[in-house]
């Protein structure tokens, strides 16, 4: 066995495996990248060479363009790459469509780097899968125990009622472009509602992409500014990224009624600073129990936390005698939280 730290370790420009000469999600440009999810802060663009699942490169060119890194290679889920005489295998993490944890073994020593993930059902992407492992290297983007998350059908249910409670008022949520938004339609339409919903412009190709993979959104219009002589925005249901609803884009919505889809719903200060009347707690990242839960799960003797509110889950790891470190990586903030 050789020192995990000598297969993977944290530099400035994100964890680098020597061995190998790759980055995982590294935030920077590098020669050779090993991409866990499409998120921005994860997934950027003008590397060498990137090693993704074919989901995850696909979301990079339509966010990117095709021309995103010099040369790319997919990975499939439990397949084994070898780099450089470095074991690699990607496995399902539950948080966006294409989204991969990254085992890397070399000499009897076995890491996994799990990116973002989440335990929760989702019906828009492969379920996480625990991997048996010598170092686990988590998030903590919820890594506190006043953060446990509730069953996002019941929040659906929230905004299902006040549709009904308001018929005139155009139902707006702001939701990240990708995973979140996608998630969210997914949801509605389990609850029932069959309706067409409105789409911000900016999420119209990754909604393409995401029915392209067998994700069943039903119908989805694009929210132009004529829908708003017709009336058809009375009563419906639009979703935008966040960002949106702060430009003239919202404008054309009269009386509206501002949802915001996110995990840091939970904390009310945050949705009073944001002005939402409807705050819906869905995230894509495991809660304090789903992250205790997934270290008992996979085992591993040493756990690193990558990002989020380390401190308390390393403590936590200690008190278990497991031993923990916390890794202060950079550059990682919670896209898609
Ligand atoms: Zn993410």
């Amino acid at each position: 066995m050789i020192k995990p730290d000598l297969l993977l370790h944290p530099t400035p420009g994100g964890l680098y495996c020597p061995l190998g000469d790759f980055y995982v999600d590294p935030v920077r440009p590098v020669d050779r990248a090993l991409i866990t999810h499409g998120h921005s802060d994860h997934a950027r663009s003008g590397h060498g060479h990137v090693l993704a699942t074919r989901q995850t490169l696909d979301i990079m060119a339509i966010r990117y363009g095709e021309d995103f890194c010099g040369t790319s290679q997919s990975a499939d889920f439990g397949d084994t790459t070898s780099i450089n005489g470095v074991t690699v295998r990607f496995h399902p993490a539950g948080h966006v469509l294409g989204s991969a944890q990254i085992e890397i073994e070399a000499q009897g020593t076995r890491i996994v780097v799990s990116g973002d993930y989440k335990r929760g059902a989702d019906p828009t992407c492969a379920s996480f899968e625990p991997v048996p492992c010598d170092v686990f290297i988590t998030e903590a983007t919820f890594g506190l125990p006043v953060f446990h998350h509730p069953d996002p059908r019941l929040e659906i249910q929230k905004l299902l009622t006040s549709l009904q409670q308001f018929p005139e008022r155009s139902h707006l949520i702001g939701a990240y472009a990708l995973g979140k938004a996608q998630r969210v339609i997914s949801l509605i339409r389990r609850g029932g509602y069959e309706k067409p919903i409105y789409i911000h412009g900016s999420m119209a190709r990754l909604c393409d992409y995401y029915t392209e993979q067998g994700v069943e959104l039903g119908e989805l219009r694009p929210a132009t500014t004529e829908d708003k002589k017709s009336g058809a925005f009375k009563g419906a249901v639009v979703i935008g990224p966040p960002s949106a609803f702060n430009d003239r884009w919202a404008r054309r919505f009269e009386d509206p009624l501002a949802i915001f889809a996110s995990g840091w719903m939970m904390v009310r200060q945050r949705a009073k600073q944001r002005g939402v009347e409807l705050p819906l707690v869905i995230s894509d990242h495991c809660d304090w129990p789903e992250l205790l839960d997934t270290i008992r799960e996979v085992g591993p003797q040493e756990v690193w936390v990558t990002h989020g509110r380390e401190e308390a889950l390393v403590r936590w790891c200690e008190l278990s005698s497991i031993k923990a470190r916390p890794l202060h990586l950079v550059g990682y903030e919670d896209e898609g939280d």
